[in-house]
């Protein structure tokens, strides 16, 4: 959560990452390559990060007997057995379904708790990091006439640390209060990623709540669509749930756009220019900590920041005037930082956007090939 620890002296920082600026030096001849993803061999191991209920759940790692959970995690696909401990050695099932991030199982009468294990068809087992808690069959509560009445998240689409808080808003009928599950789903693979429990709720009466956009391991998920599911914890009840999509960049230049020379171009260009209407809006890409506002004979008005959780530091030019944030200033993704224009040395109106590995813009990192991100962002926002 706490800032990069790395600039601990900004004034001097500054000053040596200005003055290296100033010398304009253009060789760069390494260009970001991409770490191999591994290719075509032995399949990987599967992982398990995680175990939630799903149906007759008293919380969201508590289940009871007969009731249904959901094992998250890597390499899942080949799963073919769900073993549980239980009080008399451990008890075997085959899974409901099967997917690469999740799996699901009915627990078996007779479970206790403890960590859950999976086996694939090969043989090659994982174990669950956390305990799953099994209580008897008859410790559920019922809820009666729980009735999911309405769903709405906002915003559509969200971002992270995005401007916008990510909400859902709920309404749901029963015969009395009820606690209410949300859980926060991945569309493709159907895996849980998060999970709020919300206790002793009014029935007919609106709630909302916020969710922090990190996953239950404090990371931000993977970019795509979600949904909020909400059910009732406990016995009884339908479910429903509402879509929204979730990145974690938003194109920084808000208008109709093209784009010109990128990294190179045979002149040592250090980013990629997007041409635009003279004083288009330009936002984040990525919320951070504006480490430098400033003016440059080249650049013209000018920003670097340092993007939240990356260690990147995400740099725009050729800003219509002075921008907004002040220096040592937090922005969030999306939040207008200025307008593009052409002050500095610029032919026309357009954005010159760089992105600086860790630690940052002359500190000691390069600048990587804006591109392909750009285009990615700019698929989506
Ligand atoms: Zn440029």
């Amino acid at each position: 959560m706490s800032r990069s620890a790395t600039r601990t002296s900004t004034t001097r920082t500054r000053a040596a990452a200005l003055a290296a600026f100033a010398t304009l030096v253009a060789a760069l001849s390494s260009v970001a390559v991409a770490a191999g993803d591994g290719g075509i061999g032995t399949p990987d191991p599967p992982k398990v990060e995680d175990v939630v209920c799903l149906q007759r759940c008293l919380d969201v790692r508590t289940v009871t007997e007969t009731g249904r959970i959901e094992v998250s995690g890597k390499a899942l696909g080949s799963v073919s057995e769900v073993r549980f401990p239980g009080v008399e050695g451990r008890i075997a099932v085959a899974p409901r379904s099967v997917g690469a991030a999740a799996v699901t199982a009915e627990v078996p009468t007779g479970a206790a708790s403890g960590r859950v294990v999976v086996v694939t068809a090969s043989g090659t087992k994982a174990k669950s990091p956390g305990e799953l808690e099994v209580k008897p069959e008859d410790a559920i509560r019922t809820v009666d006439g729980f009735e999911v009445g309405r769903v709405a998240a906002t915003p559509d689409v969200a971002y992270f640390d995005g401007r916008k808080d990510i909400e859902l808003d709920y309404l749901f009928e029963a015969d009395g209060q009820a606690d209410v599950r949300i859980d926060v789903v991945a569309k493709q693979s159907g895996r849980t990623i998060d999970s709020i429990v919300e206790r002793d709720r009014q029935p007919y009466s609106n709630q909302t709540v916020t969710w922090d956009g990190l996953g239950e391991d404090g990371r931000p998920p993977r970019n795509g669509k979600y949904k909020f599911r909400v059910s009732a914890l406990g016995d009884g009840g339908s479910s429903d749930a509402a879509g929204f999509s979730y990145y974690d960049h938003k194109f920084p230049l808000r208008g109709r756009h093209g784009y010109g020379d990128g990294l190179g171009a045979g002149r040592g260009h250090q980013g990629q220019d997007v041409f635009a209407k003279c004083g288009t809006r330009v936002v984040a890409a990525r919320g951070g900590r504006v480490q430098v506002n400033a003016y440059h004979s080249s650049a013209g008005y000018y920003l670097v920041i340092d993007g939240k959780k990356t260690g990147k530091d995400y740099t725009y030019m050729h800003l219509e005037r002075r921008g907004r944030p002040k220096e040592g200033s937090r922005v969030r993704t999306g939040e207008v930082i200025g307008r593009e224009s052409d002050t500095g040395n610029a032919q026309g109106c357009h954005l010159h956007f760089e992105l600086w590995s860790a630690p940052g813009w002359y500190e000691g990192g390069r600048p990587l090939d804006p591109t392909r991100p750009l285009k990615k962002w700019d698929g989506w926002s």
